[in-house]
């Protein structure tokens, strides 16, 4: 008898571990290369940089140890012997897609991102996984984006619209001391939220300079009683202000008078700060409403995070039953405020809270990329958007996003001219990533590695994560 409970207790256990182990693999598409081959020739390639717009046919990328080592058209130099050669035959390679905000739950996001030519992501909710993560994918232990991220959420405890993930804080005292944590464990970018009060706002702002934070993030209302200018958030000194929604609303009380909106655009234009609009977090959202909901199963869906998609099912529910069609015109409205902004000279970076709402990684960030162009951004600008925008506001101008000599090697290679139609940009033939090179069959790998989120270990993030901010 006793035999036979051991026999089954082993079994069990068994079962469980080879459960949780599988739960826990990295996709073998993510998997570090065997050969760690970083040093390439992409020979016959039309190379599109996107400093000058200028398009160079014929020409070759040598890259050695993941970096831009020399282009050109001439003879190709001396270094370039031994080399692992690519013929582009004639495609359009330039640098890869930076997306300034998305939420990354799960591994798998960073795949769905690769696999649609984006190169680096910037995660605008911090959790203490984040920060291991980005470890080891710059030691190549898991391949996928480059990965920047800021710490937890800080919002006002009590704040409207506030939520689970964000690191509530009860004026200027806890703020600091938020601030101070979030350092000590890592972060070094910053997220404010919208309900901050003036105090908390105020002592965020002074801790992070003292500690050589930076900071993003959404319009801060103050709260009801010392309600906040709009004006605090253009003077906060943000690297990115987030959300046209978020603006229209805090700027505009949603008035959608052609007047006051080209006014608020010169008005940021005139404080330096760079607008990350996010039109297609909206644009998913009027979608549900005029599908009634079946926007919300489209295909792309397919590897959204099922626990994400748990906590986003209430507001779905609501959206899918929502009878008027003010988000449709909404959104027309914050597509034109964002061509207003671009016409005023305010600098614009592509982002798309990806991960959350109805916003999948990846294909997402091209999206966003056409709907600044049906703002009235050429294409061309809208690619300058998503590389040498994104590098500037990360600090990282010169080293991505750029296609020169001492660029990173992380670049697409596209069929067709995607500055003659951005919706080129989903022809992806290739990525390079770091020197590391992915083939379309790579890259569908990517694709099918990213429908296998593991609800298990975003569990388990997300129980640390509470742990971290209580
Ligand atoms: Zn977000």
């Amino acid at each position: 008898m006793l035999r036979t409970i051991l026999v089954v207790v082993a079994v069990l256990l068994a079962g469980v571990t080879a459960f949780i182990v599988s739960a826990w693999q990295i996709p073998a598409a993510m998997q570090p290369d065997r050969d760690g081959n970083r040093s390439w020739l992409i020979e016959n390639a039309v190379l599109l940089d996107p400093a000058t717009g200028a398009a160079r046919p014929e020409a070759s990328v040598l890259v050695v140890d993941g970096r831009i080592e020399w282009l050109g058209s001439g003879t190709v130099p001396a270094a370039a012997d031994g080399v692992n050669r690519i013929d582009a035959q004639g495609r359009t390679l330039l640098p890869g897609l930076i997306d300034v905000h998305v939420h990354v739950f799960d591994e798998t996001d960073l795949a769905a991102g690769l696999s649609h030519g984006v190169t680096t992501v910037r995660n605008m909710g911090g959790m203490p996984f984040h920060l291991p993560l980005v470890e080891r994918l710059a030691r190549d232990d898991i391949l996928g984006p480059r990965l920047i991220t800021t710490g937890p959420i800080l919002n006002e405890t009590g704040g409207r619209n506030g939520n689970d993930l964000h690191e509530a804080v009860a004026g200027a005292e806890e703020a600091r001391a938020a601030v101070r944590r979030q350092y000590a464990a890592g972060f070094r970018h910053l997220k404010v939220y919208s309900n901050l009060s003036r105090e908390s706002f105020a002592a965020i702002r002074d801790e992070a300079a003292a500690l050589g934070m930076t900071m993003s993030g959404h319009p801060v209302e103050g709260t009801e009683a010392d309600p906040l200018a709009f004006e605090a958030s253009l003077d906060a000194g943000l690297r990115t202000l987030e959300h046209a929604e978020s603006i229209v609303w805090y700027g505009l009380d949603d008035d959608t008078d052609p007047d006051r909106m080209r006014a608020l655009a010169r008005q940021i234009a005139a404080s330096g700060t760079v607008v990350d609009p996010t039109l297609v977090v909206h644009e998913n959202l009027a979608r549900i409403v005029e599908t009634g909901g079946a926007h919300i199963t489209r295909p792309e869906m397919d590897g959204y995070n099922p626990v994400i998609a748990g906590f986003e099912r209430e507001g779905w529910a609501f959206w899918s039953d929502y009878q008027h069609d003010d988000r449709t015109r909404m959104q027309a409205f914050y597509v034109a405020f964002t061509g207003a902004l671009h016409e005023a000279g305010v600098p614009l970076t592509v982002g798309t809270d990806s991960g959350v709402m109805v916003s999948p990684h990846g294909v997402s960030t091209l999206r966003e990329m056409e709907i600044l162009v049906e703002a009235g951004l050429t294409p061309l600008e809208a690619i300058q958007a998503a590389t040498l925008n994104g590098a500037d506001v990360l600090g990282m101008d010169g080293q991505i996003g750029c296609l020169a000599v001492g660029c990173a090697a992380d670049l697409i290679l596209v069929d067709g001219d995607p500055t003659q139609d951005i919706s080129r940009l989903h022809d992806l033939e290739a990525v390079m990533r770091d020197g590391r090179w992915f083939d379309r069959d790579r890259l569908d790998d990517l694709s099918e590695a990213a429908t296998h989120p593991s609800s298990l270990r975003t569990w388990w993030r997300l129980g640390q994560h509470q742990l971290a901010i209580r």
